[in-house]
């Protein structure tokens, strides 16, 4: 894929980008140790005034930083401007909580004294998808350059100004030069990235291929790596619940982000006493949902990032129907204008068990199904190779226990969307990965747990 910004709204090649030759990408490591060196002796407190910068001129920015969004991945503009509003807050966030999650433990053993203590590794690596291209990036940057790591930023190839503009806002706050850097080099570079000493773990968010060939690569290096892949999270609705409440969030947790969202609700499991109701009202969600122009204010669904997901949506959505689904809404790119422009999709009688449910749709298509009790909800929740969230409707204080007993996945929302949020844990299990990022628990996971015992 080359590296360059595509207006996925209209087609039109907007910049090229030249990526970072061998000697660049040297040059850029040395600068990262060099930044490392003197970077991990500095204070929390000093640390926590610049990210609280960085958060300031977010919110200065935030409009043209929004536009650079849009213009690059095709997200509405109202929804980047969002997003780099949540930017700012996880690096508050972190701002205010890294000295105390990284506090010395205290632990009483044998020891006169004995304690845990928590200390950067160095060089770490981040891989980043294109779907949440701020967003993606400052919930890793925000508690790794706290705990004193330094960052070095392999953005997706379909957006290097994004990934530019964060290197540049973070350098001029006052954090020492070279603590958080952005290379340009293809997925292809990573591995023989992984074999430098001096990285030190790696984070990626992204497809299933890419992870497995990060963590090989760095497995051979016995390096740490978290991994945030894909999902197919489900939506469960129950006969007790609010149904008006469950079909507007649903139309939200499908629709999120041009349909674009790893956490999206992309599974819509039934019970059958409400099934008839629910897509009714669904549909007439759908049919309401205006397709056009991101950055127009009025628009729910801008284009899809590049011509490829908008085919390879195009052919699962065939595939669906070849299986013998049916298609009550949408179904076909938008023929009638440039750009990546796919329409709110809904797929009925599609067979669990066929191969094409078990697959994530990365885009505004919803599949519903239909179950008989809770036993068959839950059983169609968990039938997927992935577990990132789930997001279970039920006003049942029973029912809601068992789903966050039985369901397998990194997060049970009840009555409500799945979304992340700085203060809880955000991450998968099974196919959708492994680690977690925000919370203390995403602080805790790229640095020394060093047990201290003193006599
Ligand atoms: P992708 O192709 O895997 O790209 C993600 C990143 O990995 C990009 O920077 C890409 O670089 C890089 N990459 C590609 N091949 C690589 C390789 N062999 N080795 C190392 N790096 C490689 O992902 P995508 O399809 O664009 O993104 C959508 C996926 O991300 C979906 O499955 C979605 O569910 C998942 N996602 C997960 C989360 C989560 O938190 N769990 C959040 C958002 C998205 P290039 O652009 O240069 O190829």
């Amino acid at each position: 894929m080359p590296i360059a910004t595509i207006n996925p709204a209209t087609g039109e090649l907007l910049k090229n980008f030249e990526p970072h030759s061998d000697a660049e990408i040297a040059a850029k490591l040395d600068l990262a140790q060099q930044a490392f060196e003197h970077y991990r002796q500095t204070s929390f407190s000093e640390r926590s005034r610049w990210l609280d910068k960085v958060a300031d001129i977010l919110e200065q920015e935030k409009a043209d930083l929004a536009k650079l969004m849009t213009l690059e991945m095709g997200k509405t503009y109202k929804s980047a401007i969002a997003e780099v509003e949540k930017c700012a807050w996880v690096c508050r966030y972190y701002a205010e909580h890294a000295a105390q999650f990284l506090a010395d433990t205290y632990v009483e053993t044998d020891a006169t004294k004995s304690f845990v203590k928590y200390q950067p590794l160095g060089i770490i690596l981040a891989v980043m998808p294109w779907n949440f291209p701020f967003w993606q990036v400052f919930r890793f940057a925000a508690p790794a350059l706290m705990a004193g790591n330094v960052g070095l930023l392999k953005h997706a190839s379909n957006v290097p100004q994004c990934a530019l503009a964060i290197e540049e806002i973070i350098q001029k706050t006052g954090f020492p030069t070279g603590v958080f850097q952005t290379l340009l080099i293809p997925g292809a570079k990573v591995g023989d990235l992984m074999s430098d000493d001096r990285i030190k773990a790696a984070t990626l968010t992204g497809s299933e291929p890419a992870g497995i060939s990060l963590a090989v690569a760095s497995a051979k290096q016995i390096k740490k790596t978290v991994l945030e892949l894909g999902g197919s999270d489900p939506f469960i609705v129950l006969e007790s619940a609010d149904l008006q409440a469950a079909v507007a969030v649903a139309t939200t947790a499908r629709m999120l982000n041009n349909g674009q969202s790893c956490i999206a609700a992309k599974r819509f499991i039934l019970q059958e006493a409400i099934a008839d109701q629910f897509e009714k009202l669904l549909l007439e969600k759908y049919q309401g949902l205006k397709v056009g122009d991101p950055m127009q204010p009025d628009t729910d669904i801008g284009p899809l990032a590049t011509p490829d997901i908008l085919r390879d949506l195009e052919q699962q959505v065939q595939t669906c129907v070849k299986a013998g689904a049916k298609v009550l809404i949408g179904g076909q790119p938008l023929a009638d204008r440039p750009g990546n422009f796919f329409p709110p999709t809904m797929i009925t009688d599609l067979s669990p068990d066929s191969a094409i449910a078990k697959e994530e749709f990365f885009g505004p298509v919803a599949l519903l199904f239909r179950v008989p009790d809770i036993d068959e909800a839950i059983k169609l929740a968990n039938a997927t190779p992935f577990g990132l969230g789930a997001s279970a409707w039920t006003t049942n204080s029973q029912e809601q226990q068992r789903f966050i007993d039985e369901i397998e996945a990194g997060a049970v929302f009840i009555n409500g969307m799945v979304k992340s949020d700085p203060r809880i844990p955000f991450g998968g299990i099974k196919r959708s990965g492994y680690g977690r990022e925000l919370g203390i628990q995403g602080i805790h996971e790229f640095v020394n747990i060093k047990t201290v015992w003193v006599k």
